[in-house]
C-alpha cells in the first residue's frame, strides 16, 4: 500500500476517515519492520498526531478487521502489524531479537503446504514462520564466542 493512498484505502474499506486511522495506517505502510503496537504509537506521536495506547489498539483493530493490516501473532512475543495484506507471504523470525522479515511464498497461492491428511477440512491456509537466528544477532553471538576463547 502506498502511503499517499492510505485515505482511499480507508474509504474503499467502508472505514471512516479519521486522523487516528490515517496516521496508524500511514505508520504501517511506510514501515518494513513490522512495528510492535509500542512502536506503532511511538511513531504516529513522532508524526505529530497524539494517539492514546487504547485508541492505536482501537484503530489496529478495525483495520486489521477491514483487511488493511495483518496481525502477526507469534506466541510468546508482543504481536506486530504490518500493511502488507493480500498476499500469501511468510515470515523469518530472530528467536533472539525477534527482528520479523518478509519472505515471499516459494510456492506462489496459498495453501502452500497440503497437510498429509485433511480429516475432510477444506484448508485454505498455512501459516509459515521459519524460525532461526538474524545476521546482527549471528553477528553479536560470534563476538561474544570469540571474547570467551581469550584467555
Ligand atoms: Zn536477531
Ligand atoms: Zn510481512
Ligand atoms: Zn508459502
Amino acid at each position: 500500500m502506498l502511503v499517499e493512498h492510505v485515505e482511499d484505502a480507508l474509504r474503499g474499506a467502508g472505514l471512516r476517515v479519521t486522523g487516528p486511522r490515517v496516521a496508524v495506517l500511514r505508520v504501517l505502510a511506510e514501515a518494513d519492520d513490522h512495528p510492535r503496537i509500542d512502536q506503532v504509537i511511538e511513531r504516529v506521536r513522532a508524526s505529530g498526531v497524539s494517539i492514546s495506547t487504547q485508541a492505536a489498539y482501537d484503530v489496529c483493530e478495525a483495520l486489521t478487521g477491514a483487511s488493511l493490516a495483518r496481525r502477526i501473532d507469534l506466541g510468546r512475543s508482543p504481536a506486530r502489524y504490518e500493511a502488507r495484506v493480500g498476499d500469501n507471504h511468510h515470515h523469518l523470525v530472530c528467536r533472539s531479537c525477534g527482528a520479523t522479515v518478509d519472505v515471499d511464498c516459494a510456492t506462489g497461492s496459498a495453501p502452500c503446504l497440503a497437510p498429509g491428511a485433511d480429516h475432510g477440512f477444506a484448508v485454505e491456509e498455512a501459516e509459515v514462520t521459519f524460525w532461526g537466528t538474524c545476521p546482527d544477532c549471528r553477528e553479536a553471538s560470534t563476538t561474544t564466542e570469540e571474547r570467551s576463547l581469550t584467555p
